[in-house]
């Protein structure tokens, strides 16, 4: 467990768990298992621990906690009104198992306008013992209503307690300048500063406790669409088709 969520942890035990956290993060697959893991805690009933494997909500799975909602922005192409309108139901609706709900909306960077104003109300007056946990790839992506709401959790492209330098530049600050488009040589920069970071990831990585195969698929196939580009921009290919098509598949 990080030093983040030994504090969500805490803070859903003395219940002072807010109703609306946005964890940031660019790699798709981690930060799913991240939201995924304070979900489980939210959801939790233990009294000393969370999550803490006994309790009515922990002993069953996320997806048949009838107290959890899953939708995904990238799954779905985008969210609009209509699913809007679905959190806001399920959100206000009372909970099944007697502890919190949790409306999790993984991209929520893929809400549109609209959707994100049919939220507003919800996200502001928010049923009790409800949480709106939502993922997106960058801060800068959500529609301001939302951003002005919520609390933001980063999560950091290099394990804290590495002991490592980490990479001056954040993913956030990455997908930022991705999200400039920058243009060939400067594109360039941009994508060798990346690998570099996932270098200094990969060897925390190794040496942490979080050291599974999965998580070590991740940095590789995300390494992988990373050199691919960066030859893209070599062949002269535009930039701009180069970042759209690295974007879409850092989510895949
Ligand atoms: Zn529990």
């Amino acid at each position: 467990m990080d030093a983040f969520e030994e504090a969500f942890a805490d803070a859903s035990i003395a219940g002072r768990l807010g109703h609306f956290l946005v964890v940031v993060g660019v790699e798709y697959p981690h930060t799913r298992r991240f939201a995924e893991r304070l979900a489980r805690i939210a959801l939790c009933q233990g009294k000393e621990r969370r999550p803490c494997d006994t309790c009515v909500s922990c002993s069953v799975s996320l997806t048949l906690n009838p107290d959890y909602f899953f939708r995904s922005g990238i799954e779905a192409d985008g969210l609009g009104i209509d699913d809007a309108k679905e959190f806001t139901r399920f959100g206000s609706m009372h909970s099944m198992l007697g502890g919190w709900r949790v409306v999790l909306i993984e991209g929520a960077d893929h809400l549109n306008s609209s959707a994100a104003n049919a939220l507003l109300k919800t996200l502001e007056e928010p049923a009790p013992q409800t949480m709106f946990l939502f993922s997106a790839h960058t801060r800068s992506r959500l529609p301001e209503t939302i951003r002005s709401r919520a609390m933001f959790f980063r999560l950091p492209l290099v394990a804290r307690d590495s002991g490592e330098q980490a990479s001056p530049d954040t993913t956030e600050d990455i997908v930022e300048k991705l999200n400039a488009y920058p243009s060939g040589q400067a594109l360039d920069t941009v994508l060798s500063d990346w690998q570099r970071a996932l270098q200094v990831r990969l060897r925390a990585t190794l040496d942490g406790a979080a050291s599974t195969p999965r998580v070590l698929g991740d940095i590789a196939s995300l390494w992988k669409h990373i050199a691919e580009a960066r030859k893209r921009v070599h062949a002269n290919v535009n930039p701009r088709l180069i970042v759209e098509s690295l974007l879409a598949r850092s989510y895949a």
